[in-house]
C-alpha cells in the first residue's frame, strides 16, 4: 500500500462528485487535447478513495479502455489498438452520458493502468494492469462494465464485432444486446462467445463483456475502425446496446 496523498484524494473526490453530478463537460472527440487538463480518471480511483463515495455507488457504466501506454494491444503496421479503443471509448462515453447515465472511463489518455498500481506485488506489468482494471470495477461497483478492444486474425477475411461474456446469465444478456446492436453495422450475424480465460471477466462481479470492435487484419473493418464517422457509429451502437440491456434487463 502506498502512502496516502491527501491533496490528490481531495481533488479526486471533487472530480468524482463533478462527474456524478454531470457538472463536468463531456469529451469532445474533435478537439480533445493530447493530454487532458484535468487529473486522469484512474488517478481518482486509487484504493484510498472510499468505495462508498456517492459518486462511485451511482455509476451506471464503467468503460474499460483496453491497453494503453507501453501496451499497444493489437498492432497492424503503425496502427495501434490502444488508440482506437480510446477514441471509440470517448465517443461511447459521450453517447451514454447524453442518455443521462453516469459513466466512468478508466483511461482518458495514453498510459498503462499498471503504472498506477502500487498495491499488487507482482512483477508482471500485464497482470498489474489487469488487476488494476478489475480492482476499479470492484471499487466503483457499476451496473455494467464494458471493455473495449480490437481483434486480429490470421485469416484476413474474418471480420465483424465479437462479444465475449462471463459465465453469468446477465453478462450473456448484455453481450446479446450489444452483439445485436453491432452486427448490422458490419453486415455480420456473429454470436457472442463465453470467454473462460479472461482475467477481467473472472474478477469483476458486475455483468461485464469484452467488445471486440472488429478486426485490424480485415480491410473493411480497418476502415470502420479508423474513420471518425464510423467510429462514431460504432460508439452509438455500443451505447444503444447498453441502453437496451439497462432498460429491459437491469431494472
Ligand atoms: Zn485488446
Amino acid at each position: 500500500m502506498k502512502p496516502r496523498t491527501p491533496v490528490r484524494q481531495r481533488i479526486g473526490s471533487l472530480l468524482l462528485a463533478g462527474l456524478a453530478a454531470g457538472i463536468l463537460p463531456g469529451f469532445e472527440p474533435a478537439d480533445m487535447p493530447e493530454s487532458p487538463p484535468w487529473p486522469m480518471v484512474d488517478q481518482l480511483l486509487l484504493p484510498e478513495i472510499r468505495a462508498d463515495h456517492p459518486a462511485l455507488s451511482q455509476t451506471d457504466i464503467l468503460i474499460d479502455v483496453g491497453h494503453g501506454g507501453v501496451d499497444g494491444g493489437t498492432v497492424y503496421g503503425d496502427i495501434l489498438e490502444k488508440n482506437i479503443n480510446l477514441e471509440i471509448a470517448r465517443r461511447t462515453y459521450d453517447a451514454l452520458r447524453g442518455s443521462g447515465y453516469t459513466v466512468l472511463l478508466n483511461r482518458v489518455g495514453d498510459y498503462a493502468l499498471s503504472s498506477d498500481n502500487h498495491w499488487l506485488n507482482s512483477r508482471s506489468r500485464h497482470l498489474k494492469d489487469l488487476a488494476q482494471r478489475s480492482h476499479l470495477a470492484k471499487e466503483v461497483s457499476p451496473k455494467v462494465m464494458i471493455s473495449l478492444h480490437v481483434n486480429s486474425a490470421k485469416n484476413s477475411s474474418k471480420r465483424g464485432a465479437l462479444l465475449i461474456h462471463q459465465k453469468g446469465k446477465e453478462s450473456r444478456k448484455l453481450a446479446l444486446c450489444l452483439q445485436e446492436a453491432l452486427n448490422p453495422l458490419y453486415g455480420t450475424d456473429t454470436e457472442p462467445v463465453y470467454g473462460r480465460s479472461y482475467y477481467l471477466m473472472k474478477h469483476v462481479k458486475a455483468p461485464s463483456v469484452i467488445v471486440e470492435m472488429g478486426y485490424l487484419t480485415n480491410e473493411e473493418d480497418r476502415r470502420l475502425l479508423l474513420d471518425a464517422a464510423s467510429q462514431q457509429k460504432i460508439a452509438e451502437r455500443i451505447a444503444a446496446g447498453v441502453r437496451t440491456y439497462l432498460d429491459v434487463h437491469a431494472r
